[in-house]
């Protein structure tokens, strides 16, 4: 068969083909992973299970890839452009995978078989990789991974996230959104350095490590009113007195600061560090900031979206092509979006009233058969995508002029 006599539902049913026959060792890989949660970087048990399973299906894993414990890559096809799926498979504390990562990582093995498989029945040009990225709750996995190189060379960059099939209040019913901007985020870790002395006896002799981060966090307190709407500032005491009878002389504190784009997290940071260095200067005490965990804001390709929405809709599914509002939680696929034309969708799955991802119910309804079911949806989806992608140049070179006017736009 030749490019042009291959019709769009021949590949269609090829790519259902593909699943149907993996239908049952599919929801048993989700199962096992949803049911042993692991936090970041030690996600050993999910590492092995996705790789032993595609080593199974005759695909070569390079396990513990680019350097990552928890990451593995999987290639295959040859020639032609590069289609990247992105599997997480992180876990929360204590709530398990209340962010439905085990779906993340089924609906990325889902799309990476099924365009796989399509390009080998037809005989097409073209390469697809699987990208196991540890650490996305906490770690920027996917930063780690720019770094070691494991983008370079690929063409489109694609995953898909559940949540809610209302994210938004004011959201139209759907069952999902292609395109979400999400906020642009940075940690900050402060240590303060002061003197310890006797608090009853020579109070006067110590400098309080501990006043000066409690002055800091009501410093960030006062500036909170001048914050835009969809920026966050959050901290966490991380290291405090245990007696009250001792001027402390050690205190240490984490913040994470988040803004719609890179430009306003960058002012925003300029003000929290302000907001520290005054909180050391005022008490006498030595500070030590130190910023890390960069996660970018999402920049988002329309064409990519319409695509989504188109191949959802082959599925009777109803997708949003984008909302305007920010989604103020932060993801290290924004990074990816900076450095490839990137799609990270969200799905809706069937939950329960006022239950949203990082909550323990959303645990509960990420390991439903629904929502499994969701999931694979959502992979044929992103396998089509990548169809498209490799096999027509018109629509990638409007992906790709598209996201060249992305990053380049300055706000
Ligand atoms: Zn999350
Ligand atoms: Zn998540």
């Amino acid at each position: 068969m030749t490019l042009s006599t291959i019709q769009n539902e021949d590949v269609r049913a090829s790519v259902d083909a593909a699943l149907d026959t993996l239908k049952e060792s599919l929801r048993k890989l989700n199962h096992q992973i949803w049911s042993n949660p692991e936090l970041a970087y030690q996600e050993h048990g999910a590492h092995d299970a996705i790789c032993d399973f595609l080593e199974g299906q005759g695909f070569t894993v390079t396990r513990h890839a680019y350097g990552l414990d928890t990451s593995f890559e999987a290639l295959s096809g040859s020639g032609g452009r590069l289609v990247n799926f992105n599997a997480e498979y992180d876990a929360l504390p204590d709530i398990g995978h209340a962010c439905g990562h085990n779906l993340i990582a089924t609906s990325s093995i889902a799309a990476f078989l099924a365009l796989s498989f399509t390009l080998k029945k037809y005989g097409l040009p073209g390469r697809t990789q699987l990208l196991g990225t540890p650490a996305e709750e906490n770690g920027g996995g996917k930063a780690k991974l720019i770094d070691a190189g494991a983008y370079k060379g690929v063409d489109i960059s694609l995953m898909a996230h559940s949540g809610n099939k209302k994210v938004f209040p004011d959201q139209e019913d759907s069952d999902g959104i292609a395109g979400t901007l999400m906020n642009a985020r940075k940690n900050i870790h402060c240590e303060f350095s002061g003197k310890s002395a006797h608090a009853g006896g020579n109070p006067w002799d110590g400098v309080n490590a501990l006043d000066a981060m409690v002055t800091s966090y009501n410093n960030v307190a006062v500036l909170r009113q001048q914050l835009l709407p969809d920026q966050r500032v959050h901290c966490a005491f991380m290291d405090t007195p245990k007696v009250a009878n001792v001027i402390p002389a050690y205190t240490k504190a984490f913040w994470q600061v988040r803004s719609p784009t890179l430009k306003g997290l960058n002012q925003l940071v300029a003000k929290i560090r302000n907001c520290i260095e005054a909180g050391a200067l005022a008490t006498g005490c030595q500070v030590t900031i130190t910023e890390d965990e960069l996660y970018t804001d999402v920049r988002l390709n329309d064409k990519l979206c319409e695509r989504y929405q188109v191949h959802m809709g082959s599925y009777d599914r109803k997708v949003l092509k984008r909302h305007d509002k920010v989604l103020t939680a932060s993801s290290d696929i924004g990074n990816v979006s900076y450095v490839t034309p990137t799609l990270h969708t969200m799905f809706g799955i069937p939950t329960p009233e006022k239950t949203f991802p990082h909550h323990p119910t959303f645990a509960a309804a990420a390991g439903t058969d629904e929502a499994h079911a969701e999931a694979i949806i959502v992979g044929k989806s992103l396998a089509l995508i990548g169809y498209d992608i490799i096999t027509n140049d018109a629509m990638f070179e409007t992906v790709h002029r598209q996201w060249q006017e992305e990053i380049a736009r300055d706000d």
